[in-house]
């Protein structure tokens, strides 16, 4: 019996085809097939994604299958080259038209478009709203017909976020003027008002709707008391990440700066990114990022949107983020790959003090700083949390999610909570008895029997609370400290100098009407101990070990060689995904490398006898 082949099943075996041939998948992820299965139909999609969950396939695929080219509105002016030559390595017409273009190159991609010579079409949004490129786009329709039209970055619309791009709300004369073209937007961003926000302004209330898990399972999170930052950081990139290409977020310029500089004195090979360096200089720093491998970037918040290179390998906080989205946003650059990736922040309370400060110090108005103020304390909430580190980041964008990850630091190394009532009390007193303005590091010492007069010119040793804390150590009471900022118990006050006062929930704590329990910090020294042993359990052992694997060393070699011949980063090349793949299968024919995920046709015709020829070498020990 034959089986019937109907519409949508051929849809179905055409797109499978597709994504074998062109782009060298066995299957699909997640939402892929329902997404492409639905655009492809003519419908409206909004895909609500997580960075790595795979959204260009969601329009790259679609575009390929309908008739006529597809628009792509990106407001990554700077990744469209890299987007366009990886489209290129896999045969597919692509081209884009920004105004970083020469008029003449431009002129000479309208010409392929107006002559149906392009399958995929990437522009910036302002050149799109051009009168006169919105009446060629009507001529193409009329002549060879245009696929569909995917908005990327879809929250751009959403004033709140820090990308808000004003051109994506004129976006809707796509809707007005082509109402027969699907449109599919996308983005990484979660939360329930920006996606709200997408779709009133992109007049999306018809689309169909696909939300993915956001959860990042190849991500390790840890959060570290705060004692010797740098010494912590070079301790954790040396025992990880030797070689690994990386992002350190600062709150400062200025910090950006010092730490990238002693970085770099101490041979590692770190560079600057913030708003404030000189265009060529910043432009030049985020090339060598993308281009080669093994670059640490250190930087603002300013970096990131659009770096979409496959294997950062880590992102560290030095500075606390100002929001868990911040957090979420930003630690996810790392492993967009799939494969292993640490989020690693140290945190201490001088950072709570001086981040709650700016806030209160910015311009926003009242109600702003009241969110800010919120979000923040989520992030707090957070950092001392003693739970799964995804099933908090989860709970916070109202996602459920299945047991623990068994992975993160809390999972790894249950933290312990204990009764600190009692300190907690000594410490509110110390504040209120010394007059409410005093920092952390006068407080310690009063309550440690320190007489450090002689520096702050105040003598406390009269007051009851003079040294009854002597049991408790330095780095215990900074933890009690920074707990009880994080908690809501004290705040800085800025007309004290940010010295620390007592908030309205320290009274039923003082009156021992309240328990306070703690987190009990690990024990942290200068230098962190290896983690091998701690590292996550369902990471692919095979990419730990292989930092100096002679036939690794040089399957990427060879892949930096091709990547240079053509201008173009390594990953366009082959992800490391891949090259990993190749490395533990060791195909010794063309059939065998065609069946490793992301070889496809093209490629496997490009580099398939390079590849094979390195293998062999290193077989035959040449090597
Ligand atoms: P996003 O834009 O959502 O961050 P990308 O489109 O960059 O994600 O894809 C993330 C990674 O997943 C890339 O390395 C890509 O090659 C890979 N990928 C996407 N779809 C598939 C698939 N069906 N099978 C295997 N790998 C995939
Ligand atoms: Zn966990």
């Amino acid at each position: 019996m034959s089986a019937q082949i109907s519409p949508s099943n051929s849809l179905q075996v055409k797109a499978l085809q597709i994504l074998h041939e062109v782009f060298g998948y066995t299957s699909f992820k997640g939402a892929q097939a329902a997404i492409v299965e639905h655009v492809c139909a003519g419908g409206d999609a909004l895909v609500l994604m997580p960075t790595g969950g795979g959204k260009s396939l969601c329009y790259q695929l679609p575009a390929l299958l309908r008739d006529g080219v597809a628009i792509v509105v990106s407001p990554l002016i700077a990744l469209m080259q890299d987007q366009v030559d990886a489209l290129q390595q896999l045969n597919v017409k692509a081209a884009f038209l920004n105004s970083s273009q020469t008029p003449e190159d431009a002129r000479a991609v309208s010409n392929l478009l107006v002559n149906g010579e392009l399958q995929i079409l990437y522009v910036a949004p302002e050149r799109l709203m051009l009168t006169g490129f919105l009446a060629q786009l009507a001529q193409i329709e009329r002549l060879t017909g245009i696929a569909l039209f995917a908005i990327d970055e879809a929250h751009c619309v959403s004033e709140w976020g820090h990308d808000f791009r004003p051109e994506y709300r004129k976006l809707t004369v796509l809707h007005e003027q082509f109402p027969n073209v699907p449109r599919i937007a996308l983005t990484a961003t979660a939360d329930a008002p920006t996606r709200a926000e997408i779709i009133e302004r992109l007049q999306l209330e018809n689309a169909q709707q696909f939300v993915s898990s956001f959860d990042r399972p190849n991500i390790n999170y840890r959060v570290l008391p705060k004692t010797n930052a740098r010494g912590q950081l070079e301790a954790f990139l040396e025992s990880e990440h030797p070689n690994d290409a990386g992002i350190i977020y600062c709150l400062s310029r200025k910090k950006v700066e010092e730490t990238a500089e002693y970085l770099k004195q101490r041979g590692w090979d770190a560079l600057p990114y913030h708003a404030g360096l000189d265009a060529t200089i910043r432009n030049a720093n985020q090339r060598r990022f993308l281009r080669e491998e093994g670059v640490i970037i250190v930087a603002t918040v300013a970096f990131g949107m659009g770096i979409d290179k496959p294997n950062v390998r880590f992102v560290v906080h030095l500075d606390i983020p100002k929001s868990m989205e911040g957090y979420y946003q930003e630690t996810g650059r790392a492993g967009r790959d799939g494969l292993p990736a640490n989020a690693w922040m140290t945190y201490g309370v001088g950072d709570v003090v001086s981040m709650r400060q700016m806030l209160d110090n910015g311009d926003a108005p009242v109600a702003r700083k009241a969110v800010e103020r919120q979000k923040l304390d989520a992030l707090l909430g957070f950092c001392e949390s003693v739970s799964c580190r995804h099933q908090t980041i989860l709970r916070y964008f109202g996602e459920a999610h299945a047991g623990d990850c068994g992975q993160c630091d809390n999972c790894n190394s249950p933290v312990d909570t204990w009764d600190a009532t009692k300190p907690a009390q000594m410490a509110l007193s110390a504040v209120f008895r010394t007059g409410q303005r005093f920092g952390v590091v006068h407080l310690i010492d009063v309550l440690m029997g320190k007489n450090n007069a002689k520096v702050t010119q105040f003598s406390h040793e009269n007051l009851s609370v003079f040294g009854v804390g002597k049991a408790i150590n330095q780095q215990q009471w900074s933890s009690i400290f920074r707990q009880l900022v994080a908690g809501g118990l004290l705040e800085s006050d800025i007309a004290a100098f940010g010295g620390l006062k007592l908030t309205e929930a320290a009274r039923p704590v003082l009156k021992n009407e309240t328990e306070v329990w703690l987190r009990r910090d690990v024990e942290v020294t200068g230098r962190v101990k290896s983690s091998k042993a701690q590292k996550s359990s369902n990471a692919k052992a095979t990419y730990d070990g292989i930092a100096d694997d002679p036939l690794w060393l040089a399957l990427k070699a060879k892949r930096l060689e091709l990547a240079r011949e053509q201008g173009v980063p390594p990953y366009v090349i082959f992800h490391d995904s891949t090259l990993l793949e190749i490395l533990n299968m060791k195909p010794q024919s063309l059939i065998e490398l065609s069946r490793i995920t992301g070889v496809g046709k093209a490629k496997l015709d490009r580099y398939g006898d390079d590849f094979l020829q390195v293998l062999e070498d290193e077989v035959n020990g040449i090597g």
